[in-house]
């Protein structure tokens, strides 16, 4: 992200990606101007937020005209750095790590899963979503080639820690990490945490102890 971004608060910038994604289709629409109750109910945010987010971006909306489309989308393009194809390197080529493989990434971001790495003989050396599965002793040699940035893991939990601890010694900056595994990091990487099954669990909770 560049400098200007970095005051916006963590919260708000999660968001991005979610407000990009939508006003793109708009702006693929045809759509000049939008109103916060319009992207509200698009976003499931609600307004007040979408308003005071938007105010970091300097995009001040117009009472009766709402936002401008085209300044609210160079704005993201920008702040995401979305003019740059980010890197991606995916680590444990299982039946999660081969769907994200299959997925097609840049459909809708500007990242792309350059190389995929694991340990299964059967794995290493053939090519999923046309993306080459290579052997994770070529992890640091190959990061370093392809120039990667960002690491999905995939592996099971018990391998993910010292996976990571040659990831940090590279020059990636972040890592997305879907295993339970809680990860240590120096502070100069960014860590996101997806524990698929405990996101299914808390919704199961939400369902039976606040019905709506
Ligand atoms: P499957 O059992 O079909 O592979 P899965 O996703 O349930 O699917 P896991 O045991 O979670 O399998 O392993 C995910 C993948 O990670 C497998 O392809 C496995 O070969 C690979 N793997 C295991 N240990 C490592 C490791 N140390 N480094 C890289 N990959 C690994």
């Amino acid at each position: 992200m560049s400098n200007e971004s970095t005051k916006i608060p963590q919260a708000t910038a999660k968001r991005l990606p979610l407000y990009y994604r939508f006003l793109k289709n708009l702006h693929a629409s045809g759509k000049q101007r939008v109103s916060s109750a319009e992207l509200s109910e698009a976003v499931k945010v609600d307004s007040a937020t979408i308003r005071r987010d938007f105010s970091y971006f300097g995009a001040l909306g117009k009472k009766g005209y709402g936002y401008n489309v085209n300044y609210l989308l160079g704005f993201f393009r920008k702040t995401l750095d979305q003019d740059e194809v980010t890197k991606v390197a995916l680590i444990g080529v299982g039946n999660l790590g081969t769907a994200f493989l299959n997925y097609n990434f840049l459909k809708n971001n500007n990242t792309k899963i350059e190389v995929a790495f694991d340990v299964s003989e059967s794995r290493v050396g053939t090519s999923i979503g046309e993306v080459p599965v290579r052997h994770l002793d070529e992890l640091e040699k190959l990061i370093d080639e392809h120039h990667i940035q960002v690491v999905i893991l995939t592996v099971p939990s018990h391998a993910a820690q010292p996976i990571t601890d040659r990831i940090v010694k590279s020059h990636v900056k972040g890592i997305l990490n879907f295993t339970p595994a809680r990860l240590t990091v120096p502070s100069h990487i960014r860590i996101h945490h997806i524990d698929l099954a405990v996101e299914l669990q808390s919704l199961v909770y939400f369902l039976k102890h606040y019905p709506s």
